[in-house]
């Protein structure tokens, strides 16, 4: 097997600010595993919280000799020497994973959900993400949104509550929120979601600073709205750990290093009787795609980040109403926009 790899510069329609800084354009690596004349894609999007830049991600990829594997289908051999390669890079191994899995899927002949045996007819309604801004620009992006029906507001700093004030000046929606570990008190967070809770939110993600598992049990102790874990859940190996603390989890493919422990991920969860969300970085259609493939099997979807570029190199899973349309085609079903 060869792969080969391009980096793409992403430009973003708003600059995109969470709790932990702000961006206008974005760096991802799109894979292409060449094998018996076909060729499956992948794509590395890399989070600065774990670690990962794009450099890091091309030193992981031109390190790893995948030359060396003579069959995709061999995913547990060929991936479990990835995991082995070098710790952490989680985006360089999705990269890698997601290649596999597209060209598994085109060999065989069908789109990875029918490949799993799942109803794309099922696949839950996505939200749409509303970045920290201004309250006022807050409101205007929120009427900017009006196709989606569930919008993800990101909280975690000052002005939480004159943002969620400005979201219900434009709409009585159903909103998360998503406050990126942004709330460092347990006190100050048991407050904020209490109010939250008045105001028609569904769930908050990552209340708390991930180190403090505790400080987050103690939190959910004190509320009623679900509490769901995401800088908390990158890997199948933290899942069991956060009984307790959460309700649910929040995969991405980037922080967990692809589709096969997205799998694991999800069953764990549910022996866990946890809920299960799937997230995204912002990717390009290729990620999305991919990510897209699970959510037959899940509770909740927020796969926007494709939507929030201007220049998308690919085309993959569409959105309409919301709701996630899977491809037809084999493999991921993704292919370059002309
Ligand atoms: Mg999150």
């Amino acid at each position: 097997m060869n792969l080969r790899w391009t980096v793409h510069e992403l430009r973003l329609h708003h600059p995109f600010t969470i709790a932990r800084g702000s961006s206008m354009t974005r760096r991802v690596v799109v894979t292409e595993l060449e094998h018996d004349g076909i060729v499956g894609r992948g794509e590395a999007a890399p989070i600065a919280r774990y670690g990962e830049t794009v450099e890091s991600v091309l030193h992981f990829l031109s390190t790893f000799d995948l030359s060396r594997f003579p069959d995709p289908f061999a995913l547990d051999a060929v991936l479990g020497a990835a995991d082995a390669h070098h710790a952490g890079n989680a985006a360089a191994k999705t990269a890698i994973d997601l290649a596999l899995h597209d060209w598994i899927g085109q060999r065989v002949g069908l789109p990875l959900w029918k490949y799993w045996g799942l109803d794309p007819a099922s696949a839950p309604v996505t939200s749409f993400t509303i970045g920290i801004d201004a309250p006022e620009i807050v409101e205007q992006k929120v009427r900017e949104a009006e196709g989606f029906s569930i919008l993800k507001i990101k909280l975690g700093g000052e002005d939480d509550r004159a943002i969620i004030r400005a979201v219900r000046r434009a709409t009585d929606r159903l909103i998360r929120v998503d406050a990126n570990e942004g709330w460092k008190k347990k006190e100050d967070a048991v407050e904020k979601i209490r109010w939250l809770e008045q105001e028609g939110v569904e769930f908050v993600e990552q209340p708390m600073p991930a180190e403090d598992i505790a400080a987050t049990a103690w939190v959910r102790d004190r509320v009623t709205m679900p509490l769901i874990a995401d800088e908390n859940s990158l890997r199948l190996h933290d899942v069991p750990g956060l009984m307790g603390a959460f309700d649910g989890i929040n995969i991405k493919l980037m922080k967990c290093t692809g589709l096969r422990e997205a799998h694991r991920m999800i069953a764990t969860a549910r022996a866990c009787r946890m809920k299960v969300m799937i997230g995204c970085m912002i990717e390009t259609s290729v990620g999305i795609t991919a990510a897209a493939h699970l959510t037959p099997l899940l509770d909740y979807a927020d796969l926007d980040g494709n939507l929030l570029i201007e220049n998308d190199p690919f085309v993959g899973v569409r959105v309409e109403n919301g709701r996630l349309i899977l491809p037809d085609h084999p493999g991921l079903g993704v292919h370059p926009r002309d």
